[in-house]
């Protein structure tokens, strides 16, 4: 068994993480001073500008594919690109992506969303969850009903990520109140211009997603995307686009994490000692160290099956499901070996700590993903010890 990367593998992880270490660590002094004065801490046009810089270098569309413009590559290299991204706080990601979903436009609807979307000259957002409706997304309200040649979308979304941002939203709305989740939710575009709002959502992180109300928003038919009644599907399928990729981001903070927790033990001098000579603080470092490798072999085993081909989702479940849980383990752990400080805003310990126990909500909560996992196991979908056992 070959556990090594490819040359190619390797260089494209080297460039990003030198990337990181001279284009976006420098800043984090300065999104630090700005989020703590109640700034944004980083902006769309320094995001952009960043992105272009590495675009020069060929970094673009890490997934997307090559007759798009992108790089097309591999869900291994995409989650280790996504760890060393992971490896700052700065919230940066490589440019010329689009969601997932918007392959399946329309020639013409391609021409308004998905290639503007790859170049970064509008921004989507993706819309199912509702005040009633989070986990059990086939459950939504909002709905859409026809009058002539258009629909008239009526009901609120909330918990939007980029809601607040976006000049467009793919909004799930129900068309068929019969058949609900199968076969009668679809899936509209729906520019701000044809009348939604959106209202900033105050959350512990340092961006909020949004929440969107739709009263009577009159879109026209031509803004369905993909089938009448199939938008349920696609929504399944931009949640499971890359799962892998949001437990792949953790491993790159985690490690960061541990080494300043590590720097921070073999100085600190406690009774007459450093903090690294007592087993107390050893074993928190020796469990971190073991779950990080834990965490980077479950990301890259799923990652590598959405590369076979394989039913991968399973794999990434588990791994979002340990991601979440130990990658907040792991911030705990580091926030107390630096005792006060690392509960102090000097240190950016506490913004990680708050940061990461978003992934154990977003795009299916821990519990959710042991319900999948459950229930794949106890029907037999997939074999106790998986693909080697
Ligand atoms: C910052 C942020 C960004 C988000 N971005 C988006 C976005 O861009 N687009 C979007 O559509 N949504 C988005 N969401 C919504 C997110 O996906 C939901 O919050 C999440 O799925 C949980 O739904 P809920 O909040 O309604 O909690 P609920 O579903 O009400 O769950 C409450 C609790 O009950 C548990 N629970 C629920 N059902 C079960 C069950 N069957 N068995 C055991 N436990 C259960 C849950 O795990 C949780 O602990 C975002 C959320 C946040 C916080």
């Amino acid at each position: 068994m070959d556990f090594s990367l490819s040359d190619e593998q390797r260089e494209i992880r080297d460039w990003v993480r030198t990337f990181v270490r001279k284009e976006v660590m420098p800043l984090e002094p300065e999104v630090l001073r700005r989020e703590r004065a109640g700034q944004r801490g980083f902006t769309a046009e320094e995001s952009r500008a960043l992105q272009l810089k590495a675009k020069q270098a060929g970094f673009w569309g890490v997934l997307t594919p090559q007759e798009h413009g992108g790089m097309g590559l591999d869900a291994v290299t995409a989650a280790l690109i996504e760890a060393e991204l992971g490896r700052s706080f700065v919230p940066f990601y490589l440019g010329g992506k689009a969601d997932n979903i918007l392959f399946h436009a329309n020639a013409e609807q391609q021409a308004r969303y998905l290639v503007p979307t790859i170049a970064g000259d509008r921004k989507s957002c993706f819309a199912i969850t509702e005040p009633g409706a989070g986990s059990d997304a086939r459950n939504i309200r909002t709905t859409a009903r026809k009058d002539g040649n258009e629909w008239v979308i009526n009901g609120e979304k909330t918990f939007i990520t980029g809601g607040n941002e976006a000049d467009f939203v793919m909004v799930f709305a129900v068309t068929d109140k019969e058949k609900g989740a199968d076969g009668g939710v679809t899936c509209f575009l729906a520019d701000r211009d044809m009348g939604w709002k959106s209202e900033y959502i105050d959350t512990m992180g340092e961006w909020g997603p949004a929440s969107l109300i739709f009263q009577d928003v009159r879109v026209p038919e031509t803004q369905i995307l993909g089938e009448e009644g199939r938008g349920f599907e696609l929504a399944m399928q931009w949640i499971g686009q890359g799962r892998y990729l949001l437990p792949a981001r953790a491993i790159g903070s985690c490690e960061r994490l541990i080494s300043m927790a590590i720097e921070h033990a073999n100085t600190r001098e406690t009774f007459g000692q450093k903090i690294a000579e007592r087993q107390a603080i050893q074993w928190m470092i020796a469990d971190s160290g073991v779950e990080l490798e834990a965490l980077r072999w479950l990301v890259l085993n799923a990652a590598w099956q959405v590369d076979q081909g394989m039913d991968s989702r399973h794999a990434q479940s588990m791994a979002k499901l340990y991601g979440g849980q130990k990658a907040n383990e792991i911030v705990d752990r580091v926030l107390q070996i630096h005792g006060g400080m690392g509960y102090t805003r000097e240190l950016p310990v506490e913004r990680w700590y708050r940061e990461l126990r978003l992934l154990r909500i977003y795009e299916g909560t821990d519990e959710i993903q042991r319900r999948t996992i459950a229930r794949n196991l106890l029907k037999g979908h997939v074999k106790v010890g998986g693909a080697l056992g």
